[in-house]
C-alpha cells in the first residue's frame, strides 16, 4: 500500500510555520509561502511563511533593541542561569512531540530517537551545559608593563546580534549549539530554521517564553536560503553569523561578511575517514558501525558520517562482508512505525546528485557490493536510495572526494599505517575521523596524525560539551565546550590608573 503520512500532521499538532519578531507570531509581509514536501511520499505536509528583506529587517531590528536595552544581557546571572536550565527541562518534556514534528520535517524515523547526538535530550543536555557557563564568564587582572601604577583586565562581552542559520538534519543539537551558547553568553538571535525543518524547530521556539526568556530575545524568519538567508546575514545589524550547512553557502557567507567584518562561525561538510586495522578489537563491529554511520537514522546525511572506510587488506574481506550484512539490515518506510530505520533523502535536487555520485562510482570503476539504486515499490514516491557499498574505490574518484550526502560507503584498501594516514588526509575536508586497533600506542600517534576536529577511536560520540568543529574547508571554529561560549563573546580591555598623573 502507498505511504501516505497525512493523517499524522493532526496527530503531532503540526500548524503552518510563522515569524517570531518581539514576542509576535505573524506571516511574512507578502503573504508568500513556502510549501513543504514530505521527503518520504512526496505529500504536502505544510506551508511556512517566505520572510523577504523587510520582515527580516523587523526580525534584526527588533534583537538589536533586545540587546541594546539590556533585557536578557543585564539581568542577574541566576536568573539566566534558571532560565536555561527550565528551557532544557521543557525540551525533555515536550521530546515525544519533538520527534513526531522532525519526522513529518525531515523523515528522521521515531526509531533513531535514542541516538544520543541528534536526540532532544541532547540539546537538552547542551542548555544545560551553557547554563553552567553564565556565572563563570570571567576576565583576567593582568600585570602591567609600566609599573604597578594602573590596572589592566579583561571583560567578556556578549558580540551583539547572532544570526543563526541552521540545516535540516540534526534540528535538535544543531539548534541548541548555537542559541545555548549564545543566549548563555548574554546574546539575542535572529534564527534561520532549514526551510527543511522548520515546523519542529518553531515549536522548540516557542517553549522560549515558557523558560522565561524575554520577548525580542529569540526572534525566527522563516523560508529558503534565497531570499531570507541572503537577507539576514547581509544585514548591517548582524554582529555574528552562525551557520550549519553546506560549504558552497558557509563561502558564500564569509565573503559576505566582509562588508561590516562579522564575526563568523561555520560548521560544514565532510569526507571523514575510518581506518580499521587487522588487530581491531572487533571486525565486524568496526564495520557494521560505519556502515552504521551512512544508513541508520540519517541515511548517511550527516556531516560526520564515516563515508571512506580505509581498510587493512588482511581484513578487507571480513569488512565487506560485515558492512553487507548491516546494509541487508535497514529498512524504509512509514518513519512514526517502530520497524523503520532510516530515512529517504531530503529533497529530489538531493536524491539526484546522490543517484549521479553513484553513476560516476561505476563509470569510474569502483565495485557496487550492494546497493546503487532506489527504491522502487511502495514507496517510488519517496527519495529512497537502497544502501550502496562500493568496494575497491580510489581515493581520487569522486565517490572518495566529493561529500555525497547519502547512504554510500566508498571502501578503500591499504597496506601500512603511512598510506593509510596520507589517505585519510588526502581530502579537502577535516570534520572527523575514526580508527579502529587495539594498539593503544597507535591509536594516539594516529589521533595526533589525523587532520580533523574529532577523532573517535574504536568508536565516535557528539557531546554538548566537547568541542565539535573542522579542520580546513570543514569550517571554523567549534560548536560545543568552553571556546564555543567564548565564540559568543567579545574580550574587552579595560585600564584605569591608580594615580591622579595620566598614563
Ligand atoms: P544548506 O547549506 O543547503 O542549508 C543550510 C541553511 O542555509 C538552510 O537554513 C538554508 O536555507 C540556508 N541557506 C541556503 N542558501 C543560503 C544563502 N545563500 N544565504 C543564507 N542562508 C542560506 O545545507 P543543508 O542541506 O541544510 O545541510 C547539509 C549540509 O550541512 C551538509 O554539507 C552537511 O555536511 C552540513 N552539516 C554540517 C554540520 C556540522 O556540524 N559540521 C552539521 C550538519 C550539517
Amino acid at each position: 500500500m502507498t505511504l501516505s503520512l497525512l493523517a499524522r500532521r493532526d496527530e503531532v499538532g503540526l500548524t503552518d510555520g510563522m515569524l517570531l519578531i518581539d514576542g509576535k507570531w505573524r506571516g511574512a509581509t507578502s503573504g508568500e509561502t513556502w510549501t513543504h514536501l514530505h521527503p518520504a511520499t512526496g505529500e504536502a505536509i505544510g506551508d511556512i511563511a517566505v520572510a523577504g528583506p523587510s520582515d527580516v529587517d523587523e526580525a534584526v531590528q527588533a534583537a538589536r533593541r533586545a540587546f541594546d536595552d539590556g533585557r536578557w544581557s543585564n539581568t542577574r546571572a541566576g536568573v539566566r542561569v534558571k532560565a536555561l536550565h527550565r528551557y532544557g527541562d521543557l525540551l525533555r518534556d515536550h521530546a515525544d512531540e519533538l520527534r513526531g514534528l522532525q519526522a513529518l520535517d525531515n523523515g528522521v524515523p521515531l526509531s533513531f530517537g535514542p541516538v544520543y547526538a541528534t536526540s532532544v535530550g541532547a540539546a537538552a543536555d547542551a542548555f544545560d551545559h551553557h547554563a553552567g557557563w553564565i556565572d563563570k564568564l570571567g576576565g583576567q587582572t593582568l600585570t602591567p608593563y609600566q609599573g604597578g601604577d594602573h590596572l589592566a583586565m579583561t571583560f567578556r562581552e556578549p558580540i551583539g546580534v547572532v544570526a543563526a542559520i541552521l540545516p535540516w538534519n540534526g534540528p535538535f543539537l544543531l539548534y541548541a549549539q548555537k542559541l545555548a551558547p549564545a543566549l548563555a553568553a548574554g546574546c539575542t538571535v535572529v534564527l534561520k530554521p532549514s526551510e527543511y525543518a522548520t515546523f519542529c524547530v518553531l515549536r522548540m521556539v516557542e517553549l522560549l517564553a515558557e523558560a522565561g526568556i524575554p520577548d525580542g530575545v529569540v526572534n525566527v524568519v522563516t523560508g529558503p536560503g534565497d531570499p531570507t538567508g541572503e537577507a539576514l546575514m547581509t544585514h548591517p545589524l548582524v554582529d555574528k553569523v552562525s551557520f550549519t550547512g553546506s560549504r558552497g553557502v558557509g563561502k558564500r557567507i564569509v565573503a559576505a561578511s566582509a562588508d561590516t567584518l562579522k564575526r563568523v562561525s561555520l560548521e560544514l561538510g565532510g569526507k571523514s575517514p575510518t581506518l580499521v586495522f587487522p588487530d581491531a578489537p572487533d571486525i565486524g563491529l568496526a564495520a557494521m558501525t560505519t556502515m552504521g554511520t551512512v544508513t541508520m537514522g540519517l541515511s548517511g546525511q550527516a556531516c560526520v558520517a564515516h563515508t571512506r572506510a580505509l581498510v587493512h587488506r588482511d581484513v578487507y574481506d571480513q569488512f565487506l562482508g560485515a558492512a553487507e550484512m548491516m546494509a541487508g539490515a535497514i529498512t524504509y518506510g512509514d518513519p512514526f512505525e517502530a520497524s523503520t530505520l532510516a530515512s529517504p533523502l531530503i529533497n529530489t535536487k538531493q536524491l539526484d546528485h546522490v543517484m549521479g555520485l553513484i553513476a560516476r562510482g561505476k563509470e569510474q570503476g569502483a565495485r557496487v557490493v550492494c546497493g546503487g539504486e532506489r527504491v522502487e515499490g511502495d514507496l517510488a514516491a519517496g527519495n529512497f536510495v537502497r544502501p550502496t557499498i562500493f568496494a575497491d574505490v580510489d581515493n581520487t574518484m569522486d565517490i572518495a572526494r566529493q561529500e555525497v550526502f547519502g547512504p554510500v560507503l566508498a571502501v578503500i584498501p591499504f597496506e601500512h599505517e603511512d598510506e593509510a594516514v596520507a589517505i585519510a588526509n588526502d581530502t579537502e575536508y577535516g570534520l572527523g575521523a575514526g580508527l579502529y586497533t587495539a594498539d593503544a600506542r597507535r591509536a594516539f600517534r594516529l589521533a595526533r596524525r589525523l587532520r580533523a576536529g574529532t577523532v573517535g577511536i574504536n568508536g565516535f560520540q557528539v557531546e554538548p560539551h566537547l568541542p565539535f568543529g573542522g579542520f580546513k574547508q570543514s569550517g571554523l571554529g567549534r560548536e560545543g565546550g568552553q571556546s564555543a561560549f567564548e565564540a559568543y563573546t567579545e574580550l574587552k580591555t579595560v585600564l584605569m590608573p591608580l594615580t591622579e598623573e595620566l598614563m
